[in-house]
């Protein structure tokens, strides 16, 4: 128990991904038609997804196959260590034995790379030729350029105008993998032009970009669409990541008591969570689960559970989802990422079911427990990550006034490497907190769609 570095052999790399919709006591409800508000069947999909990734999103089998083209991908970083961080325990003077798995030696530098990876194979398969998506700080867009590089296949990202042009390393690392990186609002798309005409300085958002790249796919033959959060199947492809923490844990001869993760639209979390939740589901064990998101884009602790579009423009199925309202954008001063509106269906479910907990906090206790845990570690997370740091700290603490030796594990998503902007405010003072207001958050979920 006193190894840090908990590794596993290549060839203990998980072969199936795992589904949890074979063993949820309730499935959230279906996605519905935009138009007909009747569920959505495959062949509304089509046009943008291929048929395999359709499938993912709606079968009730338990384990999912890894095709061999993608564990050999995955064979370049995975599997992932596990650490126990002695150091950071040593420094919070906790009785908690403390354990995080690291997404970040993945060569996007987080967990995204393991559903692009699998997402641009199934596209390769069905002869589609480019996938267009959409990227907020670039993280997604540089996953899915690196994945299509791996299978051939042209990537087209349109990337949320203000990040463009203030965090620039992120779009040359998609330029390096051969990607176009386009600002959004773009000219490309019905959608973008219309942003533009309503309001030329829009600094453009994720919804409105996901407008443009769902728009690009659904109006070109070869072209289809790449989600990098929120569907099953890109769930679905993360529990990689619990799967093998768990063969970890085994391995340390330890086991959770609290598994912990932040929240933006709920892949890293879903991916780490949901193998431990199969075994409180299944097994009886009485392991908690925490969700963590900022105060200032609170979906799980403020939100509702409704249906709403996952964009702008109002062109994906409607989803049912914790959602802050479509046209929700957290201010400006907010650093810490997890911007996005709603969260995965599956991830919200277990919300409202009671089998996980949500908790909110603001940025700057956020990055002081990133820099915390820097300075133990040695290793600056990316400000999501820092979110889920900031939770175990919180739960270390609980453990040490309680004199209680609590197993708390946490996912580290990914590096900070290219969000040292975000640090270089934090450490000048000029990170405020922002929580949402009464007003803001009425007004928002006032214009949430009517259905039924
Ligand atoms: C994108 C991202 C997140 C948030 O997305 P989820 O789908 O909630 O996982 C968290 N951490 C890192 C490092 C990211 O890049």
């Amino acid at each position: 128990m006193v190894e840090t570095k908990i590794l596993l052999a290549e060839k203990e790399l998980p072969t199936s991904w795992y589904n949890i919709q074979a063993d949820m006591p309730n499935l959230p409800k279906p996605p519905l038609h935009p138009g007909t508000k009747q569920p959505v069947g495959p062949e509304d999909l089509a046009p943008i997804f291929p048929l395999e990734l359709i499938k993912q999103e709606v079968t009730r089998e338990r384990w999912v196959p890894i095709p061999e083209e993608v564990l050999e991908i995955y064979r370049l970083w995975r599997p992932s260590p596990l650490f126990r961080a002695l150091r950071f325990e040593k420094a919070l003077q906790t009785p908690a034995r403390i354990y995080y798995k690291y997404e970040g030696v993945s060569p996007a530098g987080s967990h995204k790379l393991n559903t692009a990876v699998a997402q641009a194979y199934y596209n390769k398969q069905a002869g589609v030729k480019r996938l267009a998506t959409e990227t907020g700080a670039g993280q997604w867009g540089s996953a899915l350029a690196m994945a299509c590089n791996f299978f051939g296949l042209e990537c087209t990202v349109y990337m949320v105008k203000v990040s463009y042009h203030q965090k620039p390393y992120r779009r040359i690392l998609m330029q390096i993998f051969g990607a176009e990186v386009l600002p959004s609002p773009s000219d490309r798309t019905q959608s973008g032009r219309a942003i533009t005409a309503a309001d030329p300085d829009s600094p453009g958002s994720l919804g409105i970009a996901i407008s443009e790249a769902v728009e690009d796919a659904a109006t070109h033959g070869d072209t289809n669409y790449s989600l990098g959060s929120v569907l099953n199947h890109v769930l679905l492809h993360q529990t990689v990541v619990g799967l093998e923490t768990k063969a970890q844990m085994e391995k340390a001869g330890d086991a959770p008591d609290v598994v912990i993760g932040c929240v933006g639209g709920g892949s890293n979390y879903a991916g780490f969570c949901f193998p431990f939740i199969q075994d409180r589901l299944t097994k009886g064990a009485k392991t908690r689960f925490i969700a963590v998101e900022p105060t200032a884009c609170p979906t799980l602790t403020r939100g509702l559970q409704a249906y709403d579009f996952g964009d702008v423009a109002g062109l994906t199925p409607l989803i049912y989802m914790y959602t802050l309202g479509k046209d929700f954008i957290p201010p400006a001063i907010h650093a810490g990422g997890l911007r996005y509106h709603g969260d995965a269906p599956l991830l919200c479910q277990l919300v409202a079911d009671g089998i996980i907990e949500a908790r909110a906090y603001g940025q700057r206790q956020v990055f002081e427990a990133a820099v915390q845990f820097a300075k133990a570690e040695g290793i600056v997370p990316a400000p999501e990550s820092a979110h889920a740091i900031k939770c175990a700290v919180d739960e270390a603490l609980a453990a040490r006034e309680a004199g209680e030796a609590r197993v708390i594990v946490f996912n580290l998503s990914g590096h900070g490497h290219f969000d040292l902007g975000a640090y270089d405010a934090y450490l000048a003072g000029q990170l405020e907190d922002h929580a949402l207001s009464e007003e803001e958050l009425r007004q928002a979920l006032a214009r949430l769609p009517k259905v039924g």
